[in-house]
């Protein structure tokens, strides 16, 4: 498992299933390629990420607005020196190890053990918005994307990975895509990170069974494929529409 395959299966097990058995692709968007512009500039590889995405340029060679803005983003990251040092460690780490029943793989994007954290960029809409969640009301942009989850994740499976048994600090380095690019660095509290993992392990039982083919995946009739592959069978009352 992967945080991305797991916020997959809590998303649409039936368009995690498409996704795992090859029948169902999603486009990489602009807002994914930004990401990935920032992650490749502070990782040191912006020139291979460059020279392996012809779509960020025009026709004319130029850098398209939306990765001026990305180009942007770096440079306010690598311009603030509390970014930089949280930043400082080893580069797009890889760690595996057994958590809730599976093996998982995790990719730490600042990895600094001596220094007792890791660090997670993540480029987003503005820092400041709020999103509506079922559960909680209003949350954050870090609640609302999952992203409480995956440094949970993290920090787990780091310290399962490297046998310490106790878990660093996380840290998540935020650039708003706005003009000029917000920035923060955000922390997170060890009890929200325990809930976080607790979910998860209450989630894997279900999410295997569906993977391994026991269990009939379910639509969510909302996402990209369900809304692709959806066929009618009912008529809905209009007090469900935002149930
Ligand atoms: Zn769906």
């Amino acid at each position: 498992m992967s945080n991305s395959q797991y916020k997959d299966f809590v998303t649409c097990e039936a368009a995690a299933m498409a996704k795992l058995n090859g029948l169902w692709k999603e486009e990489p968007s602009d807002a994914l390629l930004m990401g990935t512009y920032v992650h490749a500039a502070l990782e040191g590889t912006l020139e291979e990420f460059k020279q392996s995405c012809p779509e960020l340029f025009t026709q004319k060679g130029e850098l398209r607005s939306q990765f001026k803005l990305a180009e942007r983003m770096y440079q306010t990251i690598s311009n603030d020196r509390m970014c930089m040092f949280v930043l400082d460690g080893q580069k797009e780490v890889i760690m595996t190890a057994e958590f809730a029943g599976c093996l998982w793989k995790v990719k730490l994007d600042s990895y600094n053990r001596e220094g007792g954290r890791f660090a997670d960029v993540k480029t987003v809409k503005s820092i400041r918005d709020k999103y509506w969640d079922k559960q909680y009301g209003y949350v954050s942009f870090v609640e609302a994307f999952g992203y409480l989850r995956q440094v949970a994740l993290y920090a787990e499976i780091e310290s399962r990975w490297s046998g310490s048994g106790e878990w660093l600090e996380p840290l998540i380095v935020a650039v708003s895509k706005e003009d000029p690019p917000d920035k923060q660095i955000i922390n997170v509290d060890v009890s929200r990170m325990s809930m976080e993992l607790e979910e998860i392990e209450k989630n894997m039982p279900r999410i295997l069974a569906v993977k391994s083919g026991l269990e009939e995946p379910t639509r969510c009739e909302t996402c990209k494929y369900c809304r692709e592959t959806k066929q009618l069978r009912h008529v809905l009352h209009y007090t469900e529409l935002l149930a």
